[in-house]
């Protein structure tokens, strides 16, 4: 599933496209998208005419922002499991599974494909959109000033859930998903199936940093496709090549050279390495 790195991939591409053309047309197929069914009605059509804008993102969420004839309106495009938001030109031929088309004065076009269906897409009042789920239900995004242990702490300390877990939950961090928990829980050398009111404040400072390290480094390198994610001009990411431990059990550990162990908890699978990342009793510091 696309986490915020591969989010921000695809913001950054469509903010670079300098999009700017009045919406001409909408296509929308018939098929649901399971993800946004959640966020009420889609409410496309008030995209007609209205010029697109800056690029914004929110945990795993784009926030298209656009100019309406009277009000400021958005477009919350979530990619689900499998969607690819790209750009291309009217005349290209449209994929398989293209479930959503943006047509632009310009003739270009903004479409979403997602073979699983996912995904969700709602568009509506600026305002509106953002003080209202999922929106506002998001909990702080790890990579803006002032995040950072104590932030973390605060949401997750009295949590008796595994801390991986703690992490995936929307809630309480944005935008992290099981990729970059993992490989931060690996940085910080943290087991991550310990509850999270086992962590002391200094251990909550190391993850918040390792968190921050993991996301910058992914978007730096264009993010990780495993499979489906591409960015808005079809290119997949080389982040999955700088992977420490995800996806790596059974392989030495890029620090001590031990056998990375797979687990598999709350039908996630995850991966440790047993010496960096040991069970410990009492408190984590
Ligand atoms: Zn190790």
């Amino acid at each position: 599933m696309p986490e915020l790195p591969e989010v921000e991939s695809v913001r950054r591409g469509l903010q670079r496209a300098r999009l700017r053309a009045a919406v001409r047309s909408i296509y929308r197929s018939r098929e649901r998208l399971r993800i946004g069914t959640a966020w009420n009605h889609e409410n496309l059509e008030v995209l007609l005419g209205a010029h697109p804008g800056k690029v914004a993102r929110r945990g795993k969420y784009i926030l298209w922002h656009f100019t309406g004839a009277s009000h400021e309106l958005g477009l919350i495009v979530h990619l689900g499991m499998s969607g690819r938001f790209g750009l291309a030109r009217a005349a290209d031929p449209r994929l398989a599974h293209t479930h959503f088309v943006l047509q632009l004065e310009d003739g270009r076009e903004v479409r979403l494909v997602d073979p699983r269906r996912f995904g969700g897409l709602r568009a509506g009042v600026r305002a509106e959109l953002e003080h209202s789920a999922p929106l506002c239900e998001l909990g702080p995004e790890p990579l803006d000033r002032g995040f950072n242990g104590g932030v973390l702490a605060e949401r997750a300390a009295k949590s008796a859930r595994a801390l991986r877990d703690v992490l995936l939950d929307q809630h309480v961090i944005a935008g992290v998903g099981n990729i970059y928990a993992v490989e931060a829980l690996y940085r910080a050398g943290i087991h991550p199936l310990v509850a999270a009111r086992r962590l002391r404040e200094s251990a909550w400072d190391r993850l918040a940093t390792a968190l921050r390290d993991v996301l910058r480094a992914a978007i730096d390198n264009g993010g990780t496709t495993l499979r489906d994610f591409r960015d808005v001009r079809g290119h997949v990411g080389r982040n999955q090549n700088e992977l420490a431990v995800y996806g790596r059990a059974g392989q030495p550990c890029p620090g001590c050279g031990t056998a990375l162990v797979g687990f598999v908890h709350g039908g996630r699978s995850g991966v440790r390495c047993p010496v960096d990342q040991p069970r410990r009793r009492g408190a984590i510091v």
